[in-house]
């Protein structure tokens, strides 16, 4: 939901997400991959910072492809760019849907051979080979065409005629972890698998990790999406990427708990000492994950403060007893998430990951765009 300024002003808990972060984020990852274009995953309405904002900030920046999930996201993201930038489904061609993605200009991502004799038939309806990409299976054994499809296609190239193909793909399972073997035999595999092919094609394997492992890995497309979003691209290094999402929540009312009484739902948590607790305006049904039930972290002016007891629906309770008191007052705001609660340092806090947490997001925040660099 976006609104005017003085609803945002008002609000309980809001979301302030940084275009500008974004666009930084998008420079950065250019650098990284050299001269390769750098497409962007706008899936899950943008990592749920808002594909309709997202992606006509990275179309300003020069992105011209840009993958999502489904077909429906697909459609809905057609709106938002202008006609010449790609779309690409990441989920494939199910029977059914061939005139649709026609219809709406969308690029199948294909992962079986039933799939691609569907839109050859498809483009010969149409006239014309329909443009699409190859999913190729290199170890994630998730989609794409496996070894013995592999096989099939070696030995009859008739198999892949009749489309205009963009390119091979396929992604990388850990490629969060740079020293892992698995990185570099999935690249062999991938380098093998293109070899094999009876048409050339362009390549695309990176996602944000993976465009961090090196330009071996960057063939001619980069696939980006959890470090446009400021996600950190390698587990256990620094972390490059601007964080554009800042959560606040108001505090709605401050107490002093002796030692002895406990706070929440469940008892879960006793005062040791005589304890300042402040209740925040951002709960579970916001996204505030129940995991983090007293073991989450908010920044209450500057200061990191823990959060004890359990997350409820709607609210959070807050340890505030080392903030100064003019920093923790009745309608004061709390920084939940953002430049010092990063992602994912709330993602392990909470035993998930930062693409959880932000897809996660809540509707019930009032959201506000804002764009710091252009
Ligand atoms: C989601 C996805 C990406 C983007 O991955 P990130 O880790 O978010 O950069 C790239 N390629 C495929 C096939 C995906 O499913």
């Amino acid at each position: 939901m976006v609104t005017t300024t003085s609803a945002f002003d008002a609000a309980l808990s809001r979301l302030t997400i940084d275009l500008g972060a974004v666009r930084q984020n998008y420079r950065r990852l250019r650098r990284e991959l050299g001269g390769v274009p750098c497409a962007g995953v706008v899936k899950a309405d943008g990592y749920g910072l808002g594909a309709d904002h997202v992606a006509p900030v990275l179309y300003e920046e020069g992105c011209r492809t840009f993958f999502v999930a489904t077909f429906d996201e697909a459609v809905a993201l057609r709106q938002f760019i202008p006609a010449d930038a790609e779309i690409a489904c990441l989920n494939g061609l199910l029977a059914g849907t061939e005139a649709a993605f026609v219809e709406h200009r969308i690029i199948p991502v294909v992962n079986a051979l039933d799939q691609i004799d569907r839109w050859r038939a498809q483009g010969a309806t149409a006239g014309r080979a329909l443009p699409a990409m190859l999913h190729v299976d290199t170890g994630m054994n998730r989609l794409g065409l496996d070894g013995r499809e592999m096989d099939r296609v070696a030995d009859d190239p008739a198999l892949l005629d009749g489309i205009e193909w963009r390119y091979v793909l396929s992604h990388l399972a850990i490629a969060d972890e740079p020293d892992h073997p698995m990185n570099a035999q999935q690249l062999a595999r991938f380098r093998k698998m293109r070899a094999r092919l009876p048409v050339a094609m362009k390549a695309s394997l990176a996602n944000s990790s993976g465009i961090f492992l090196g330009p071996e890995f960057h063939h001619d497309l980069g696939r980006p999406g959890i470090a446009l979003y400021g996600g950190r691209p390698s587990a256990g290094r620094d972390n490059p990427m601007l964080c554009p999402i800042r959560i606040e929540g108001r505090i709605l009312q401050l107490r002093t708990v002796e030692a002895g009484w406990t706070v929440g739902y469940g008892g879960s948590w006793r005062a040791e000492r005589e304890t300042r607790i402040a209740t925040v305006a951002a709960g579970y049904a916001d996204g505030y994950l129940r995991s983090l039930s007293s073991a989450g972290r908010v920044a209450v002016g500057g200061r990191l403060c823990n959060v004890v007891g359990r997350v409820s629906m709607d609210m959070i309770t807050v340890d505030v007893s080392d903030v100064p008191a003019f920093d923790a007052v009745p309608g004061g705001m709390v920084e939940v998430l953002g430049p010092t609660v990063t992602p994912d340092a709330m993602a392990d806090m909470a035993g998930t990951i930062g693409y959880e947490l932000l897809t996660s997001l809540g509707s019930r925040y009032i959201r506000h765009y804002v764009d710091t660099t252009a």
